[in-house]
């Protein structure tokens, strides 16, 4: 099993679980760009965003529905985010939203 986030999923790399449900899987960035920084991603394998069912991405928004509430920011408010190919930035190929929260953000940049 080569994709890194299908390894913690399996329990192999250890991460900092915040949330988990039968389908969806959500814990703290390693390299956090926000006090908050939680990714969450479905268990089951899939490359990138666009990949994902309905289903699955309803469960990943109600998912970070409810980490953003668990973290305190469902007030302030957050982002959500998912980096979709190499021009984007993607460094994991295991579909995956990132919420971002805990302080004023930057406006979205080009
Ligand atoms: P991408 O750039 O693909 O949208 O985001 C990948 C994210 O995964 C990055 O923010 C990076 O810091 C995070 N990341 C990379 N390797 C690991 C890891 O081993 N554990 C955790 N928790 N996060 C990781």
């Amino acid at each position: 099993m080569s994709c890194l986030f299908c390894r913690i999923v399996g329990g192999e790399i250890p991460a900092t679980v915040v949330h988990e449900t039968e389908t969806t899987l959500a814990f703290r960035d390693i390299q956090p760009k926000a006090p908050v920084h939680v990714l969450l991603i479905p268990r089951e394998h899939v490359p990138n965003a666009v990949d994902l069912t309905a289903e699955q991405l309803g469960a990943l928004f109600a998912a970070a529905k409810d980490v953003a509430e668990a973290e305190g920011v469902a007030e302030s408010g957050y982002r959500l985010l998912f980096n979709t190919g190499p021009d984007s930035g993607q460094e994991v190929f295991h579909a995956h939203l990132h919420l971002l929260g805990g302080q004023k953000l930057q406006a979205g940049t080009a």
